[in-house]
């Protein structure tokens, strides 16, 4: 069993300075049973840092319309059913599943904001302004206000395909991203600036390994990385290689897509 203490004393390991903002990815499971589950580890995240923001993405608000633009990593007229299940975006909303039970925890904390976006909104404390930055054209501007005030990204049981940062890394490397359609209260939205797949992202670990600050809690390893040097790094892999990061399943609609585009540049450029 995993107490408050143990988790406290490894973040704490860290020594990332008080008062710089912090974005975190973290699943429960990775460190066994936690006293107090998502409770506690939020818990402790807001006694060591008094500025952290997590994403509380609502993936349910898409809706796949029937035509759009070429290249967007997406069948359309494929969603008929999931439209039909699509919800509209509330301030409400419970994070998708896939952000983890502390993302939830976080985004139902009676001192926590989030932001508007109707996909891609983050929630937290501490973090107004950053959250307060995003826009529907620029989703990740929120790590980009955190990047600027010199904080840090924590993966904490996680590996580097949850890690959103890296996504900023993307878009500021010039590299294409996608549009996605919501359900809002004033009918469908279009979302530009969608990230392409984070399944490649596995392969910035070795790169950032000496920007890495690692600590260990009952097995669950804790990673911590500065934002702006780590985005650094990964816009130059992408400036050097545009194919860089993407994910190596055969049939990728948005790694595709990015290749195509990639190898079209190329051809002009020739
Ligand atoms: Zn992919």
């Amino acid at each position: 069993m995993v107490s408050y203490h143990d988790l406290m004393t490894g973040f704490r390991k860290l020594s990332i300075e008080p008062q710089k903002p912090v974005i975190v990815h973290t699943s429960l499971s990775a460190f066994g049973n936690i006293r107090g589950g998502a409770a506690t580890l939020l818990g402790v995240l807001l006694a060591i840092f008094p500025r952290v923001m997590m994403p509380a993405f609502t993936f349910k608000t898409m809706i796949i319309p029937e035509i759009g633009p070429p290249l967007n990593g997406l069948q359309y007229g494929q969603g008929k059913n999931l439209n039909r299940m699509a919800e509209i975006f509330e301030k409400s909303m419970p994070v998708d599943s896939l952000m983890g039970d502390v993302a939830e925890t976080m985004r139902r904390h009676p001192k926590a904001h989030r932001s508007r976006h109707p996909i891609l909104s983050f929630s937290g404390i501490g973090v107004y302004k950053a959250l307060t930055s995003q826009t529907l054209q620029t989703p990740f501007a929120p790590i980009e206000y955190l990047m600027n005030a010199e904080g840090w990204v924590i993966l904490a049981g996680v590996d580097q395909s949850v890690n959103t940062s890296i996504h900023l890394a993307e878009h500021l490397a010039g590299r294409k991203s996608f549009t996605r359609w919501a359900l809002t209260e004033s009918g469908v939205v279009s979302c530009p600036g969608y990230p392409g797949c984070s399944d490649g992202f596995t392969q910035l670990d070795a790169e950032l390994k000496s920007l890495t600050r690692t600590v260990f809690v009952n097995g669950a390893e804790i990673k911590a990385i500065p934002l702006a040097e780590m985005m650094a790094k990964g816009m130059g892999i992408i400036r050097e290689d545009p194919q860089a990061l993407l994910c190596s399943r055969n049939s990728c609609p948005r790694c595709d897509a990015i290749r195509t585009t990639t190898r079209q540049a190329k051809y002009t450029r020739v």
